[in-house]
């Protein structure tokens, strides 16, 4: 398996060097050079197959030989030893077709975790093979952040410094990033929005003067192995259900658009996937583009699920490189385009593309909150704002097929938002409540990239 990348069909990287540079040093993004199918029968077949056992099953098809099947089954093991529900990833039915993923079992309770505690471990992996150091940098509208600064804590050959928009994440969310007390964590509050923070980690992978000094890695959802370890919860899902002769749609409240896009490619790998429900909440600029093309950036918007406040989402890149045939002088641009002018309009047939795996719907607070009760009341489930997104859309639907909705975020993380919906608190974790209590570490800057990276320069 070689890799490429979505500005330049023409590099041929191994899984190694694509785990650790993260973004291409084309600003592209890396995809493999082809699709390989994934048995499903004969993972149906193995009735006693873990959680880890077919998270290996699946990224041993990518990693061409940079890692040996047993070596990788002992790193997925280990990722997800610590996971507090014994199916790792629960499956819950609401009613008879539909059912709602619960991806919140990790340590810092959101589904990141489940893709970075395993490239955490890779990372740790391949960096000990190679005799070799890196500064991982990240950008975090909330979950992000802390699930990749516990993957990363105490990590030999790794320092991690992640940018959070300062104010504009949930307490908790901000807690589960500056309370960890590891040495080679470090926390940036940036005065800006998420997008800030992304476009000043974007200039920072392509500055020369950190290049000098470091190699640069990212762990947010541009890592192509990132994206490979989202895609085995959605085979996890459809094992569960149980049900193997009917299509699925999966509905994914969606930000960077990596998830869905995991979603996607489980779809190309052989997962009978009919549609994805792409769900935003009013940073909507997603939903414009599967609606209508209209891929114009509009101001960000604070909202009650901010892990989708997002303008730019970067995952999307691959999408549209697949539906240009994976012409990246096409696709480049385009994306050059799009950052010029803030906005390009889809070409009628990249639209049709999109829509053949693709609907989307925008909700609002309103929307948001509305659900969270209807929920309560209807079923007693307690969602996260995110969550609720997504089963707004799993409420209205009405089909033949298996419709599965992803819970993203544990309520708890969100305490505020519940609250005021449903006028209950949801039960906090014990971890998090210990959180609370502890002394927090971060350094607040100005949106300014020069001075972020003076300071990794200082602290590396
Ligand atoms: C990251 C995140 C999202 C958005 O996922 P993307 O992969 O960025 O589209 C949604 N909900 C929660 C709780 C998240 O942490």
């Amino acid at each position: 398996m070689k890799y490429f990348s979505t500005r330049n069909s023409k590099l041929n990287k191994t899984f190694d060097e694509i785990i650790i540079e993260g973004l291409a040093p084309d600003g592209g993004l890396y995809m493999p050079k082809s699709w390989p199918k994934i048995d499903i029968e004969k993972i149906i077949d193995d009735k006693n197959i873990s959680y880890s056992k077919l998270a290996s099953t699946i990224i041993k098809n990518y990693v061409g030989g940079t890692i040996s099947e047993s070596e990788l089954e002992s790193i997925a093991e280990k990722s997800y030893k610590n996971f507090t529900h014994k199916k790792i990833a629960p499956l819950k039915k609401i009613s008879d077709n539909k059912y709602i993923l619960e991806l919140f079992y990790g340590p810092t309770f959101a589904f990141k975790d489940y893709p970075l505690q395993i490239v955490g471990n890779l990372f740790q992996y391949y960096l000990k093979k190679k005799q070799k150091k890196i500064t991982v940098i990240g950008a975090t509208s909330g979950d992000t952040g802390s699930a990749a600064i516990d993957a990363c804590k105490d990590k030999d050959n790794i320092n991690i410094f992640i940018l959070h928009p300062y104010n504009k994440t949930s307490e908790i969310q901000r807690k589960q990033m500056t309370t960890i007390n590891s040495k080679n964590v470090f926390n940036i509050a940036i005065d800006g929005t998420f997008d800030d923070c992304q476009n000043i980690v974007k200039s920072l992978f392509i500055s020369n003067d950190l290049k000098k000094i470091t190699t640069l890695s990212a762990v947010n959802s541009i890592n192509w192995a990132r994206i490979i370890s989202q895609s085995v919860y959605f085979f996890w899902a459809y094992l569960q259900c149980g049900v193997y002769n009917k299509k699925i749609n999966f509905i994914v409240p969606t930000g960077n658009f990596g998830n869905v896009y995991a979603a996607h490619i489980s779809g190309i790998m052989g997962l009978p996937i009919n549609k994805l429900y792409v769900a935003t909440n009013s940073n909507d600029i997603m939903h414009r583009t599967l609606e209508n093309g209209d891929m114009s950036i509009k101001k960000v918007k604070s909202t009650i699920s901010p892990s989708m406040d997002i303008q730019i989402s970067s995952n999307f890149e691959r999408q549209l490189f697949e539906s240009l045939n994976y012409s990246s002088s096409s696709l480049t641009s385009l994306m050059n385009s799009f950052i010029k002018n803030k906005k390009i309009t889809l070409d009628k047939n990249v639209l049709k593309n999109l829509k053949l795996y693709y609907k989307s719907k925008c909700v609002d607070d309103i929307l948001t909150s509305e659900t969270i009760k209807e929920f309560y009341d209807n079923y007693e489930y307690i969602s996260d704002p995110h969550t609720a997104t997504s089963l707004n859309i799993l409420n209205e639907i009405s089909n033949k097929d298996i419709n599965i909705s992803l819970a993203c975020a544990h309520p708890s993380k969100f305490p505020k938002s519940i609250n005021d919906s449903i006028g209950v608190l949801p039960a906090q974790p014990r971890a998090l409540e210990e959180m609370m209590n502890i002394d927090e570490k971060f350094i607040r800057l100005k949106n300014d990239m020069d001075l972020v990276k003076d300071y990794i320069i200082k602290n590396i």
